[in-house]
């Protein structure tokens, strides 16, 4: 599995579409000071499923939005798509070549789609997860990174290698269960006392 292709159009600093090809092996962006590097490597965390801001370097989402410069308009909307090589399976899905999209407009909304099809975040999340991938699988190593692993908590040492060891997603899903249980449970309360009450 490597990555293939990355496409941004309206992503931060790159107004018009623009496609990297990645070839297998080390890859290297170079290029002065604030011409965009960082945000090839942004491009990658949101596309994969990124939700926070402040990750992306920004206050809010939208400031991922081509935000106009003095001889272009500010535009409407985000688009990044990555094109995975998928000749080996690692990700649990039938197809040979998967690309994961992303879309952000800033009239609000946003669109995901695999392999064209639109799907929901949770569905990019679940797919890139098993293998490695994904957001909060520590395949990006941001600048200072290293130094808050190193003087990280037992405990939050604890969670990155639950991470990687895979454990998280079933965290996150137990979690979600033991709320709806929660819910139910009180469903359930309300309905003894209503019940109790015409009794
Ligand atoms: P350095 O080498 O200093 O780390 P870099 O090459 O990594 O720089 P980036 O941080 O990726 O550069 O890019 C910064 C540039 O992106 C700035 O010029 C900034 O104005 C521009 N930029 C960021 N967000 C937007 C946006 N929403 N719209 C337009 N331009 C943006």
């Amino acid at each position: 599995m490597h990555l293939k292709t990355l496409t941004v159009r309206g992503f931060k600093s790159f107004a018009s579409a623009t496609t990297f090809e990645f070839e297998p092996g080390v890859t290297a962006v170079v290029g002065p000071n604030g011409s965009g590097k960082s945000n090839v490597v942004d491009a990658l965390a949101w596309v994969m499923g990124e939700q926070g801001a402040k990750t992306l370097r920004g206050g809010k989402m939208e400031d991922v939005i081509f935000a106009g410069t003095s001889g272009r308009a500010p535009l409407g909307r985000a688009h990044v798509s990555l094109t995975i090589d998928n000749a080996d399976g690692k990700l649990p899905i039938d197809y040979a070549e998967v690309t994961i999209s992303r879309t952000l407009f800033r009239a609000g909304g946003s669109e995901y789609a695999i392999n064209g099809s639109s799907c929901r975040l949770l569905d990019i999340q679940e797919l890139l997860s098993d293998s490695g991938l994904g957001r909060e699988m520590h395949v990006i190593v941001g600048q200072g990174q290293l130094d808050k692993i190193l003087h990280a908590t037992a405990e939050d040492r604890r969670g990155f290698i639950e991470e990687a060891a895979g454990v998280l997603k079933h965290r996150r899903r137990k979690e979600k269960t033991l709320r709806k249980l929660q819910g139910m449970q009180g469903n359930l309360d309300r309905l003894e006392d209503l019940s109790s009450e015409v009794r």
